[in-house]
This record gives C-alpha cells, sequence and structure tokens, in this order.
C-alpha cells in the first residue's frame, strides 16, 4: 500500500521545512503560528503537570474534563445535548482523528470522495487503510486580479458523478485548507442531500471552525436536517488556540461512528497526551466568556490585510480566503531561471515547487507550492499558485509583505 501514490515521496512539509532553508527565511508556509497560546491556557498546562492523575494514561475516550469542555462547548454549535461517553472521542491532533475512522470504517477498495485540492494528509491517510480517494473538483475562479475563496465553486453533478456502489465517505473541509473557502449552506444542503441519497458518511473537517472572515457563517453540516446520523466532525486545540505541536484534537458524531474509532485510536496511540489535554479543556472552558474566539478572529482579519494590502498594491492575482488562514497566491507568471540551483527534492516535482523554492531563497519568505494539495493527475492545475500562511505575528507579516515586493 506504501507504493501507491505519493506515499514514500519526501512530503512537502519536510522539503520546505525551515530546517531546509535559510535561516533568515520567513516561513509563512507550514501552517504554525510564531506566537504561543494565550496565558491563560498555558498557565493551566503547567498546572495540570503538577498533578499525579494528569501525567499519566488517559481514559482513551479522553480526560473527562476535556469530554465535558468539549461538551459545554458544542451542545450550543450542535443545539443538542452531546454524550461524552458515546458521542466525544478526544484524539491526537486531528490527523490522527481522521486516521482513526479510516481504520475503523474502510474495507479494500472503498472510496472516499474529496473535493480537490485536499489538505495533503487525507491522501495517505486513505490509501495507508485501503481505501480508494476520488476526487470531484473545486473550480477555481477566471485568471486575473483578486478573487475570494467562495468563487473556488463545486459542481453537484460532478459530485453524484464521482458516486459509485463503492462510495462510503466523503470529506468536506471547511473552511477549507488551502483555499480557504467557506462552504456555503446551499453548498452544504446540495453535498447533504447526495449523502443521505447514496447512504454516505461525511468526514467534516473543521479544524478551521473558529477562523472565519468577514462575518461569513460557518455552517456544520452535521446541523442540517437529517445529517447528524452521518456526520463525524473534527476539531482541533491547534488552530483553535495556537497550540499545532500539542496534538490534541476530537471527533463529534453518532455513537455507530464514535464507537469503533474509538477501538481504532485505543490501538494507534492509547490515549492521547494528558496534561495538554487538561489545558485544551481550560481554553474551551474559557473561549466564550473571554470573548476569546472574536478577538482572534479581529487579529488574523489584520494579519491577513498585511498580506492583501500589499499583493493588491503590486498588482497579483490572489485568493481572498474567508475562512482559515491561507492566501494563494497565483506564482504561474513568476520568471525564475532554468539553471537555479534547485535542491534534488524540489527538482522532481511541478512547477510551483521550483517557483516557492526560487522565492523563499530569493526573497526570504517560504510557502507551500500547491500541486502538493492535487492527486498526481491534476496536479498541473495547483501549479498556477503557492500558499501564504497568515498565522503569524504583525511584524513579521509587515516584513514578509516589504520582501515580498521583490515579486513586482
Ligand atoms: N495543517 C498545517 C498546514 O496545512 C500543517 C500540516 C502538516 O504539517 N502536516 O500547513
Amino acid at each position: 500500500r506504501l507504493k501507491e501514490g505519493r506515499a514514500l515521496a519526501q512530503d512537502v512539509w519536510s522539503i520546505f521545512n525551515v530546517a531546509n532553508l535559510p535561516s533568515d527565511c520567513i516561513n509563512l508556509g507550514q501552517g504554525y503560528m510564531n506566537f504561543s497560546p494565550p496565558k491563560w491556557v498555558t498557565e493551566a498546562a503547567n498546572e495540570a503537570l503538577q498533578g499525579v492523575a494528569e501525567n499519566h494514561y488517559s481514559h482513551p475516550k479522553g480526560r473527562m474534563r476535556l469530554r465535558q469542555a468539549i461538551k459545554s462547548f458544542y451542545d450550543p454549535e450542535f443545539n443538542r445535548q452531546l454524550d461524552v461517553e458515546t458521542e466525544i472521542l478526544v484524539t491526537s491532533g486531528a490527523n490522527e482523528g481522521q486516521y482513526s475512522v479510516f481504520v475503523a470504517f474502510l474495507e479494500q477498495g472503498d472510496e472516499v470522495i474529496m473535493f480537490e485540492p485536499f489538505f495533503d494528509q487525507y491522501l495517505p491517510s486513505v490509501t495507508f487503510n485501503g481505501g480508494k480517494p476520488v476526487y470531484v473538483p473545486l473550480h477555481p475562479p477566471g485568471s486575473g486580479g483578486k478573487s475570494t475563496s467562495n468563487e473556488w465553486t463545486i459542481d453537484l453533478d460532478e459530485l453524484r458523478a464521482a458516486i459509485t456502489p463503492r462510495t462510503k465517505m466523503i470529506i468536506v473541509n471547511t473552511p477549507h485548507n488551502p483555499v480557504g473557502k467557506v462552504f456555503t449552506r446551499a453548498e452544504l444542503e446540495g453535498i447533504a442531500a447526495l449523502a443521505e441519497e447514496f447512504n454516505l458518511i461525511v468526514m467534516a473537517d473543521e479544524v478551521y471552525d473558529c477562523l472565519t472572515f468577514d462575518g461569513k457563517e460557518h455552517v456544520r453540516i452535521a446541523n442540517l436536517p437529517g445529517m447528524w446520523d452521518r456526520t463525524v466532525t473534527v476539531g482541533s486545540a491547534g488552530k483553535a488556540f495556537a497550540a499545532t505541536g500539542w496534538r490534541i484534537g476530537w471527533l463529534i458524531g453518532p455513537e455507530y461512528i464514535i464507537r469503533p474509532t474509538l477501538a481504532a485510536t485505543t490501538r494507534i496511540v492509547f490515549c492521547s497526551n494528558s496534561p495538554l489535554q487538561e489545558a485544551a479543556a481550560a481554553g474551551l472552558e474559557q473561549a466564550r466568556q473571554r470573548g476569546f474566539f472574536e478577538n482572534q478572529r479581529a487579529e488574523y482579519t489584520e494579519r491577513r490585510a498585511i498580506l492583501t494590502d500589499t499583493f493588491d498594491k503590486l498588482g497579483l492575482t490572489y485568493t481572498l480566503p474567508e475562512g482559515s488562514y491561507f492566501i494563494l497566491l497565483d506564482i504561474s507568471k513568476l520568471k525564475f531561471p532554468d539553471d537555479y540551483p534547485f535542491p534534488k527534492s524540489v527538482l522532481g516535482r511541478g512547477r510551483d515547487f521550483r517557483a516557492c523554492w526560487f522565492i523563499a531563497l530569493e526573497l526570504g519568505v517560504s510557502s507551500i507550492p500547491v500541486s502538493e494539495f492535487y492527486c498526481e493527475e491534476h496536479a498541473n492545475i495547483g501549479e498556477a499558485y503557492g500558499r501564504f500562511a497568515f498565522c503569524k505575528d504583525t511584524d513579521t507579516l509587515r516584513k514578509a509583505a516589504a520582501r515580498l515586493e521583490g515579486l513586482k
């Protein structure tokens, strides 16, 4: 199975890792923050480390304090009384949670539909478990000028045509990585109707649920009529509290999905990091009363503007994200010498790998080539874009923006 697709190839995160780039290169590549989690959250982590039970195995379902905190936070989101024993599962990051769902549900040859571009991890996570990824395009906006992430559109007829008797699951990632698209209620209703008609499970990857901009509403597909019973929603403490290295995430869904997924996660990791579960619990317990997510959205709106103002000034073509923290910049016209000393890892890949490498080395700002978020067959579509992450403090983004003026 590991021979399938790109599984054994060096992944984009290690090629464009800061360790491979000049030390003064500003990292707008891999999406993690250059600031700490809020103090009241890290203080809870420090406190947890002083305990005894908090330093040992937790229940494989997750520590009760965190499951309770997830319940209190999400009950109003899902408009129901979540059961902490059967409908919530703490996982070692959102990735591991998704992987465990695939372990639990995929039989050899089962098909999993994903919109393309897709978060790169889905592909090997599906194929490692014997599944077959099936791609439905997010159609890019027409070329030229600025567009918004919602101009990347889905075609429900294409989605219907992709469904076969082997289709088991569809992944819906909103807000979307790497496009920043926040799926509209109408789009989600269309997807939901097909999931109902063909009896599919929906994996709702909503790890960026706390990051939507311009008043854009984050609609949870699990809340659409009839959809709770077929949807597992994925959440992430890393995205919510600027703690991507903690590897704490969660799954919320009906018992028949959570129970076998618990069996899978128990075998994979047994349980997640205990003290940081306590800290994530503190985060969720206090976030609403502190107005934390509203403030965070305002901060990210300002961060986004630092890059987009520069791209506007330079007249560059890009996608304005309505959610998540990525901007797709059109790099298809960027000129660079063919004989530039590119490393082998980059030479074997699409033009965007070379373009992003060139920008990193020449301008000192790293980004992620977007062909990585496409299957090999469609990689050429992604080659037009570099993905710039704006989960950085404003000083760093200003410095990066000044350097990116060199794209002119
Ligand atoms: N989700 C993050 C991103 O898209 C990091 C992913 C990873 O490193 N695997 O940048």
